[in-house]
C-alpha cells in the first residue's frame, strides 16, 4: 500500500482516538525511518521513548526470532525462564528487589496504586488509600491512572472518575508536605515530567518527598516509564538525585518496540502482595522477556546508557546555542536524552517543517517541542537534526 492508501483505510477503520499526522511509516533502521512512499527521515521521536536502540535493533530482532521458535505463550501459572532472567537483571541493577511484569506503562502504574493500597492494609492501616500525584503529570489512560494523572484534559468526559486522588503543584516541597493526610498511602512523581512538558524535578523536591514519605510511613512511587531505562543518560532516571522508590514502574523502552511493563518493588513493600492479588495473562511472557533481555544486556552491557549521556549533553550544548539565536526559544531544559524545548510560538508548525526536510520531533502542550531519540545516536546525527531545526526556526514568526 502506498500513503495515500493506508491514510484512506486508516480514517475509515481505525477508532479516532489519535489525532494523525498523515505518514505512514513502513520501515526502520538505527535512527532512521522509511514511510510508504520511499522517503526518508531521522527519528528524534523514537516511539516517543519506546525505540532506545533504534529500529530493530539486531540483538533485539534475534531475541525475538530465537523465543518465538522455542515458545511464545505459556501462562503465569507456570515458571516462565526469560521472565526470571528479566526480574533478576532488572532488580540487580536497580534499588527494586521483585518485579511484577504487564504489558504497558498504564498497567505498571495500575499494578503500583495496587501495591500502594494493599501495603498500607496489611500493615494495619484501613483508611490509607489516597494517592498523591503532581499537577502536569502523566501516568496513562486506564481509569485509575487518568486519575492519577494531574492533567484535567485527559479526565475529561470520562467521570465519575475513582476515588482516592489529590494533587499537587510539581516541583514544590511545601505542598507536597501539606497534602499529605490521615489517609495517604503513597506519593507517586515522575523524575522527569515527560508529556507534561519535560520538566525536571528539582534534587530538593525529590530528596524532600523521600524524606516526607519516610518520616509518615508512606510509600514513594517513581514512575520511570519514559525517563528510566538510560533515557536520561543513567540506567533509571532517580540514580542523578540520590533518592530511592519504594516501587517504580517501567514499559516504554523496556521491550525495544515489543509490548512489556514492570512494577518493581523493595522486598518489604512487595511482600504485601499474596498469590491471587494481582494478574496479567500476557504479562511477562517469554517472547516479551526475551525482549525485554536483550534490551536491558545493550543497555547496560553495551555502553548504550553512558551514550545517551555523552550525545545527550552535546545536544543540550546544541539547543542552548540556538536560544541565544533565536529569541523564540523561552527555555531548554532536560536530562540525556529527554530534552525540551519551549517556544513563544505553535510548536506544531515547526513539526511540520522539520518532517518536510526530514526530520521527525515531537510537540507536547503545543509549544514545547520535545525531543526523544533513539540512546544510540551520534554526534552527526545530532548535528543533521539541529541544522533542520535551526532553519525551522527562522521560518518560525518571531524566530
Ligand atoms: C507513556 C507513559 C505512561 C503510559 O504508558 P502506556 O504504555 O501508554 O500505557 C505512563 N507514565 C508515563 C510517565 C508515560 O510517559
Amino acid at each position: 500500500m502506498n500513503t495515500a492508501e493506508i491514510i484512506e483505510a486508516g480514517d475509515r477503520w481505525v477508532m479516532k482516538t489519535y489525532g494523525r499526522i498523515p505518514l505512514a511509516l513502513v520501515r526502520g533502521r538505527g535512527a532512521r525511518i522509511w514511510d510508504a512512499d520511499g522517503r526518508e527521515y531521522l527519528d528524534f521521536v523514537g516511539g516517543l521513548a519506546v525505540n532506545s536502540l533504534g529500529h530493530c535493533h539486531p540483538a533485539v530482532v534475534r531475541a525475538i526470532a530465537e523465543q518465538a521458535e522455542k515458545l511464545i505463550h505459556v501462562s503465569n501459572l507456570y515458571y516462565i525462564e526469560p521472565q526470571v532472567k528479566l526480574a533478576a537483571q532488572l532488580a540487580r541493577n536497580t534499588c527494586g528487589d521483585r518485579v511484577f511484569f504487564c504489558n504497558s506503562g498504564a498497567e505498571a502504574n495500575e499494578a503500583a496504586i495496587k501495591l500502594a493500597r494493599k501495603y498500607a492494609r496489611v500493615n494495619g492501616n484501613l483508611d490509607r488509600y489516597e494517592i498523591i500525584t503532581a499537577l502536569k503529570s502523566f501516568h496513562g489512560r486506564t481509569l485509575a491512572t487518568i486519575t492519577a494523572t494531574g492533567q484535567a484534559k485527559y479526565q475529561q468526559g470520562f467521570e465519575p472518575l475513582p476515588a482516592g486522588f489529590r494533587y499537587v503543584p510539581f516541583n514544590d516541597p511545601e505542598a507536597l508536605r501539606e497534602a499529605v493526610g490521615p489517609n495517604t498511602c503513597a506519593v507517586m512523581l515522575e523524575p522527569v515530567q515527560g508529556e507534561g512538558g519535560v520538566n525536571v524535578a528539582e534534587p530538593a523536591y525529590l530528596l524532600e518527598a523521600r524524606k516526607l514519605c519516610s518520616e509518615k510511613g508512606i510509600l514513594l512511587i517513581f514512575d520511570e516509564v519514559q525517563c528510566g531505562l538510560g533515557r536520561t543518560g543513567k540506567f533509571m532516571a532517580y540514580q542523578h538525585y540520590g533518592v530511592e522508590p519504594d516501587i517504580f514502574t517501567l514499559a516504554k523502552a523496556l521491550g525495544g518496540g515489543f509490548p512489556i511493563g514492570a512494577m518493581v518493588a523493595r522486598e518489604e513493600v512487595a511482600a504485601a502482595f499474596a498469590p491471587g492479588d494481582h494478574a496479567s495473562t500476557f504479562g511477562g511472557n517469554p517472547l516479551a522477556c526475551a525482549a525485554g533481555l536483550a534490551v536491558v544486556d545493550q543497555l547496560i552491557n553495551h555502553g548504550v546508557v553512558e551514550n545517551a549521556a555523552r550525545v545527550g549533553a552535546y545536544f543540550m550544548e546544541k539547543l542552548l546555542e540556538m536560544k541565544g539565536r533565536h529569541p523564540v526559544i523561552r527555555e531548554v531544559r532536560g536530562k540525556g536524552l529527554m530534552l525540551g524545548m519551549e517556544l513563544a510560538a505553535d510548536g506544531r508548525e515547526v513539526v511540520a517543517f522539520c518532517q518536510q526536510r526530514g526530520l521527525l520531533i515531537n510537540c507536547v502542550n503545543n509549544n514545547v517541542l520535545r525531543f526523544l531519540p533513539p540512546l544510540i545516536i551520534t554526534g552527526a546525527d545530532v548535528d543533521r537534526a539541529a541544522g533542520i531545526l535551526e532553519e525551522a526556526l527562522k521560518s518560525c514568526p518571531g524566530g
